[in-house]
């Protein structure tokens, strides 16, 4: 009897390439948000793709913005693997504080440097190296369907995503979904999340007439900031609770499967002290407290709050304007388009019908039910692979694109990766360790081996 080359093995045959993948990848720049090396880079995909026995389409059809890279692989059964990256990265600035070039894929100490290095392009070289080993494996089909998607505006808020996967929905019908992202924690457990924050993004704006005034107009004039702050004042109480009209409308509690993963959870609330520094008060005082804040609890946060003059010394005026930038982070059964309309009713039934509420942007939450079977095979699989107990996350207080997907066909989502907690993921230095590479990539392939049994 032949025996089947064996699968560890295999993705170790592969691990030179999906080093020389990726430094490939990083040495190409793809900046979304400066519209640097796109083309190249999803010309580059193609060609990866299709050297790997994928059938590769760029689709620009029905996505406003920068094209998605689609890819089919044949599998053995018939059920289907969705997997999804990005190829766009952050920019790279400040380029001062970088020590090696930023698109160079520099390899030193067992680390591989590069914009783009630990997010996300490790996990795009890791899942195309998983492939080509389960091809050699098994006479050149996967032992699964495995479709992929790699959109290319992820670092600027996925604008076309929503739309681009409700145009293509007949070709990403899957059974399940492994998304991007996850991370090796500084003990050696890999990180695996089944849920993100929803958001809903307000500009708010006070203005009156044409220019600033002297401030011995304050005796007769309306002051916007004033009036601004009062108006933000009816938006939270001291305690904390949201009180526009319908805010928690919705919620769904969580289930008995989400408390008990909750409990589970890693993180804790000396942590969360140290690393903020003793002198930043804490909303919540216990580990327990914390793990649930993070996961049910919708935050209504001000970013930012302009007015007037903030420069040295002093200036006498009544600003013509005021603005705030608020941000919600929403948990499901909150609608974004529902919150963002209970904010307008609010401002205008307290009073403050002045106040400009523009949305500008919104995604919806995303949270997988743990207790799903596809939860439990990427944690067994992860378990075996790294050799070590998983942290899975029911939820991380972060927003993402993933609850469209959940949203557009009901399938199961799950983000693992490869990075690790030390990355610089959007800084400079951003790098990868090539051990967690090879890892990365024989636990994609479990992964897909076991998903096709
Ligand atoms: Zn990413």
């Amino acid at each position: 009897m032949a025996t089947r080359p064996d699968l560890k093995e295999l993705c170790r045959a592969e691990f030179a390439g999906a080093v020389s993948d990726l430094q490939r990848l990083v040495r190409q720049p793809s900046v979304a948000a400066q519209n640097r090396g796109i083309g190249e880079t999803v010309q580059l995909l193609y060609s990866m793709i299709e050297a790997a026995g994928g059938r590769c389409e760029v689709l620009t059809e029905g996505v406003p913005g920068n094209p998605f890279v689609y890819a089919e692989f044949e599998g053995q059964s018939d059920r289907t693997l969705l997997l999804y990256n990005h190829y766009d990265v952050q920019p790279p600035e400040p380029l001062e504080e970088w020590t090696v070039e930023p698109f160079g894929g520099e390899v030193k100490d067992g680390k591989l440097y590069g914009r783009g290095a630990a997010d996300n392009k490790i996990e795009i070289a890791a899942r195309l190296a998983a492939i080509r080993a389960l091809r050699e494996q098994n006479g050149g089909v996967l032992p699964c369907r495995v479709k992929w998607l790699i959109e290319g505006e992820e670092e600027i808020g996925s604008p076309s995503f929503a739309a681009g996967i409700k145009y293509h929905a007949e070709r990403l019908k899957a059974d399940a979904c492994i998304w991007e992202t996850g991370s090796v924690r500084p003990d050696g457990r890999p990180d695996l999340a089944g849920g993100c924050k929803g958001m809903v993004y307000l500009q708010l704006r006070m203005r009156y007439g044409e220019a600033d005034l002297h401030s011995g107009a304050a005796a007769y004039a309306q002051n916007p900031a004033w009036r601004l702050l009062w108006a933000l004042s009816t938006v939270k109480g001291p305690d904390g609770r949201v009180l526009v009209k319908g805010f928690y409308d919705g919620i769904k509690p969580p289930t008995p499967a989400e408390e008990e993963a909750v409990r589970r959870m890693g993180g804790d609330i000396e942590g969360v002290r140290r690393s903020l520094g003793e002198d930043w008060p804490l909303l919540v005082h216990q580990t327990p407290e914390l793990l649930r804040a993070i996961v049910f609890e919708p935050t209504c946060n001000i970013a930012g709050l302009t007015a007037g003059y903030g420069g040295p010394g002093q200036k006498t005026i009544v600003p013509r304007e005021a603005q705030a930038k608020i941000d919600c982070r929403l948990v499901p059964g909150q609608d974004p388009q529902q919150i963002y309309d209970a904010f307008v009713n609010h401002f205008r039934q307290n009073g403050f019908p002045d106040v400009e509420v523009e949305l500008t942007s919104m995604v919806p939450p995303w949270r997988q039910d743990p207790a799903h079977p596809f939860v439990d095979l990427c944690l067994r699989t992860a378990r075996e692979a790294w050799g070590t107990e998983p942290v899975y996350s029911v939820s991380v207080g972060a927003s993402g694109p993933p609850g469209y997907l959940a949203d557009l066909h009901g399938l199961p989502i799950v983000a693992l990766g490869c990075s690790y907690y030390g990355g610089r993921a959007h800084a400079p230095d951003e790098h990868i360790r090539l051990a967690d590479l090879q890892t990365g990539i024989y636990h994609m392939a479990l992964l897909i081996q076991e998903f096709g049994r």
